[in-house]
């Protein structure tokens, strides 16, 4: 089989490997899609602190089931489609026994601190397998990753029905948030983004999205809203404008959640946070719960219309290294996928 090997900075190579050996409690998936996320990026450009080369990138992907091992007691079957969840736990910490695998003492990440997806089977404990049941466009099952990190966001809030949302950044995960936040019924979902061409792709999927350059984007963010806070902000840039703009705008009572990563962190108008009561809320990868629920909107079919409009290109695994090149450079772009058949 072949894998992807980030070989050196900005340099992926398609290398042969012999194919996973099955231990016990594991199948052999093969891959179909691997998504390009923004940290997959930084990795590439030799940013992340662990992930140096030789590594195999990718956190985010769909397969089909090749085969089981022998003895493994399972519903899963040959054949099926199936997204893997990329956090691997040591099941004995705190967290772990609170069924917080994400915030696992020993949490290893798949493409970030240990090897990822991006080879044509990878051998996956059967309990990081979340099974479609209707959905067969493996494209749109290739998305159940970034949809579960919106997934892991909502849960983060205490929502309402008509409760109005304010997101800081329109890159793929913002709009899918922008998406669930439609789905739940907010009667306003408002985005703030710098890049141009992302404002462009963002106002395609229906949304209101303010140009993060505006000096008076907070009284134009408000002005949208009827003259409102919002109940609900999302800080997805990880910027500190960003986080100004949602500090601001949060609703007295309501809700920050903090979804990018800062480079350096953040300062903070600790003001702001008490005066208004705030509850802010950071978010970290996110559980296999989370990633049976994406998989279950994506089977609904709900949103799958709008979801396919996040994939932006699809790359040959022989190409893979043009598809880093767009995801790093076009801004153009939502989801670039490669196909790893
Ligand atoms: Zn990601
Ligand atoms: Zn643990």
């Amino acid at each position: 089989m072949k894998e992807l090997v980030l070989t050196g900075a900005n340099h992926v190579d398609l290398l042969d490997k012999n194919q996973p050996k099955l231990t016990d409690g594991e199948a052999l998936v093969k891959i179909a899609y691997g998504g390009i996320c923004g940290s997959d990026v930084h990795i590439m450009c030799g940013q992340h602190p662990t992930a140096k080369p030789p590594f195999i990138m990718g956190h985010e992907a769909c397969g089909v089931i090749d085969s089981i091992a022998a003895g493994t007691e399972t519903d899963l079957q040959i054949g099926d489609i199936v997204a893997l969840h990329p956090v691997r736990q040591c099941y004995v910490c705190d967290a772990c026994h609170n069924g917080l695998e994400n915030l696992c003492d020993e949490i290893k990440i798949c493409g970030a601190g240990i090897d990822g997806f991006y080879m044509q089977y990878k051998a996956v404990p059967i309990q990081r397998l979340v099974k479609f049941t209707q959905c067969k466009d493996l494209k749109l099952c290739a998305l159940a990753e970034p949809l579960t990190v919106a997934v892991h966001c909502f849960r983060a809030t205490s929502m309402k029905p008509g409760d109005s949302v304010f997101i800081a950044g329109a890159g793929t995960i913002g709009i899918i948030l922008a998406i669930m936040a439609r789905f739940y019924g907010s009667r306003k979902v408002v985005l703030v983004e710098v890049n141009s061409d992302r404002i462009e792709i963002a106002k395609k999927f229906g949304f209101d999205v303010l140009d993060g350059a505006d000096p008076n984007v907070v009284e134009t963010a408000i002005a949208s809203n009827n003259g409102e806070f919002f109940e609900h902000t999302f800080e997805v840039s990880g910027h500190q404008s960003g986080f100004d703009n949602c500090l601001k705008l949060t609703k007295k009572n309501g809700y920050m959640i903090q979804v990018g990563m800062p480079p350096h962190g953040f300062e903070i108008d600790i003001d702001q946070l008490i005066y208004k009561e705030l509850t802010m809320k950071g978010v970290r990868h996110h559980r296999i719960d989370d990633m049976v629920m994406a998989v279950k909107i994506i089977d609904s079919g709900l949103l799958n219309d709008q979801l396919i409009n996040i994939i932006s290109d699809v790359y040959k695994k022989e190409d893979s290294q043009e598809a880093f090149k767009t995801a790093i450079n076009d801004k153009t772009k939502l989801k670039v996928l490669i196909d790893f058949s």
